[in-house]
């Protein structure tokens, strides 16, 4: 692969070259408050692709200072994926594992005049900040001798104190351009019991005083972010500044991947998972990586994806047919090839010799005779897909109507003769005539088709579940106040296919349903008995990257 440029890897091969570092060390840091994105793989192949192209390492640091939001079953899944993306971190911390060393450096800011016990409450708090045109309005607490804040924050963490009655602030600016400098809070009371350090706190610590802390006890070369931080930087610096760190990273920030038809928000997917608007996280309508990869998305896939979108500062939304591309793009060559009727329609051979079906070799895939071929059968019971049927076309119509002949793929050619209806005048079933030498690949026959449908046998055909998948979200850039509303109701249509034996029965698990996209093997529910299938993507658009 051709090496990879954008404005963050310039800055670590000249950060290099200058000798201001001596080798590359990232940081990967989720909450563990739900499933990663394909957003979060954007910082993941940055950070951790950024490591390997340099011969660096790469922490996965679990930010894990909100008890009551995060748990053991998102640490368990986003190391599932992870490594299923099929990155190596190195080393695995989190951040309650400086919770001790935190709460010295929170004391030396008390030490140095540079935090204060604030007794406001969180909405005083709030209320006194201020905002762009008024500066905020100190705080009455500001200016308690060093003694009385040491002794009040000694007995917060004590667990002397409920929640909300005293925080620890940083006295820095209240009339600081930046609201981030106006005396931000570092550390808040939460009784409330941690995935990993149980009950040993009572107060944890803010973002901004953990993360730049735990950024330079890794030693982390460059702290790579999105751009919503860029204002959190001035004081990721100060504190840096102001406690007794050796090593001080730069905070560098790129833009959020944001991709059409869908948004990158763990709150919003929390709150549809817990109310059952989807299946799981791991539903294939939603972008975490455990629903793409459930719908049949591969790391490599994903991985291509992130280079093509690059790195910039340029806040943007990806169009949804990006994604698709490196879908399709993949399985073009990859995936075998199969048939499948999705909304059959019964169509009788009467003029075939017999009722035992005959066996037929198909290729699994036209330009790829490595493959090997499959065998399909042909007999008098056959199905063509509902929509490649019509009672009157329009002109230049290819597919099959009364009197009319198509191919049916690797197959023979047909003509219908006769239509039979139901009470309401709806075809049910279609008598057709078969040429016997007209079979695919020895056609001896002459005739001129107006097309090839795909087709299965009824009498060999196995029914399945057939899951097609679109779009979360009607709307191409959904608003943050409307989402429910603008779900879109169609995202998934369930059917009762009728599929050819010898997918079910391969060892693959992606293949091309001739003329209809491409389908995985649902990993869950999916087996012999109980076929499910997964539409990952549609067949070709005219999209080009
Ligand atoms: P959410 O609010 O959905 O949880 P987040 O940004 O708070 O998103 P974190 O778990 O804090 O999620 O993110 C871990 C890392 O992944 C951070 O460095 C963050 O910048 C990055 N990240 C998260 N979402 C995206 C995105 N859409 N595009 C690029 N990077 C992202
Ligand atoms: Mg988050």
């Amino acid at each position: 692969m051709e090496d990879l440029r954008d404005f963050i890897r310039d800055r670590v091969r000249r950060d290099l070259a200058d000798g201001v570092v001596e080798g590359v060390v990232t940081r990967f840091p989720p909450e563990p408050n739900g499933y990663l994105t394909i957003g979060h793989a954007k910082s993941i192949c940055l950070n951790f692709g950024i490591a390997e192209e340099f011969g660096g390492n790469t922490y996965l640091r679990f930010d894990d200072t909100n008890p009551l939001k995060e748990s053991q079953e998102f640490v368990d899944a986003i190391r599932r994926n992870i490594d299923w993306l099929g990155f190596d971190w190195g080393t695995v911390t989190f951040a309650s594992d400086y919770f001790d060393d935190l709460y010295r450096f929170a004391e030396e800011l008390i030490d140095n005049g540079l935090a204060y016990v604030d007794s406001q409450s969180a909405q005083d708090v709030a209320a006194t900040r201020g905002s762009f045109t008024e500066p905020g309005r100190e705080s009455p607490y500001r200016n308690r001798p060093i003694d009385e804040n040491r002794e009040l924050f000694r007995r917060m963490r004590a667990g002397e104190f409920a929640d909300g009655e005293h925080v620890l602030r940083a006295r820095i600016d209240m009339g600081a351009a930046n609201l981030v400098m106006r005396d931000p809070v570092l550390y808040r009371i939460r009784h409330a019991t941690h995935h990993r350090t149980g009950d040993d706190w009572c107060i944890y610590p803010m973002y901004d005083f953990t993360h730049c802390l735990c950024d330079a006890l890794e030693g982390v070369t460059h702290s790579l972010c999105t751009l919503e931080f860029e204002n959190n930087r001035e004081l990721y610096d100060w504190v840096l500044d102001n406690t007794g760190v050796e090593f001080h990273p730069p905070q560098i920030e790129f833009s959020r991947l944001n991709l059409e038809y869908t948004v990158m928000s763990t709150r919003f997917f929390r709150m549809l998972v817990e109310r059952g608007g989807v299946a799981g996280w791991d539903d294939p309508r939603l972008p975490t990586l455990s629903g793409l990869r459930r719908r049949g998305y591969t790391p490599e896939m994903i991985r291509d994806f992130c280079s093509r979108i690059g790195v910039t500062k340029q806040e943007n939304r990806v169009e949804m047919e990006l994604l698709e591309f490196c879908a399709r793009n993949a399985l073009e060559d990859a995936a075998p090839r199969g048939m499948a009727v999705l909304d059959p329609l019964p169509v009788t051979i009467t003029n075939y010799p017999s009722d035992e079906d005959e066996v037929l070799e198909a290729p699994w895939h036209q330009k790829r005779p490595e493959l090997g071929t499959r065998r399909i059968t042909f007999g008098r019971s056959l199905a063509i897909e509902r929509d490649d049927f019509m009672e009157s076309p329009p002109r230049r119509y290819r597919r099959l109507s009364p009197g009319e002949m198509v191919r049916l793929r690797h197959g023979f050619i047909i003509r219908c003769d006769e239509v039979i209806r139901d009470v309401d005048g709806e075809a049910v079933e279609l008598r057709c005539a078969y040429f016997p030498e007209s079979k695919s690949g020895s056609d001896t026959s002459g005739l001129r088709p107006k097309g090839v449908v795909h087709w299965v046998s009824r009498s060999s055909g196995v029914s399945a579940d057939v899951r097609l998948y679109d779009r979360l979200f009607s709307v191409a850039a959904p608003s943050p106040d409307e989402m429910e509303s603008q779900l879109n109701p169609e995202s998934l249509v369930a059917r009762k296919a009728l599929v050819e034996p010898a997918l079910v029965e391969a060892e693959a698990s992606r293949f091309q349903f001739e003329r209809l996209g491409y389908f995985y093997k649902d990993p869950v529910e999916h087996s012999a008995a109980t076929p499910v299938f997964n539409r990952i993507v549609t067949l070709r658009d005219s999209y080009r990257p």
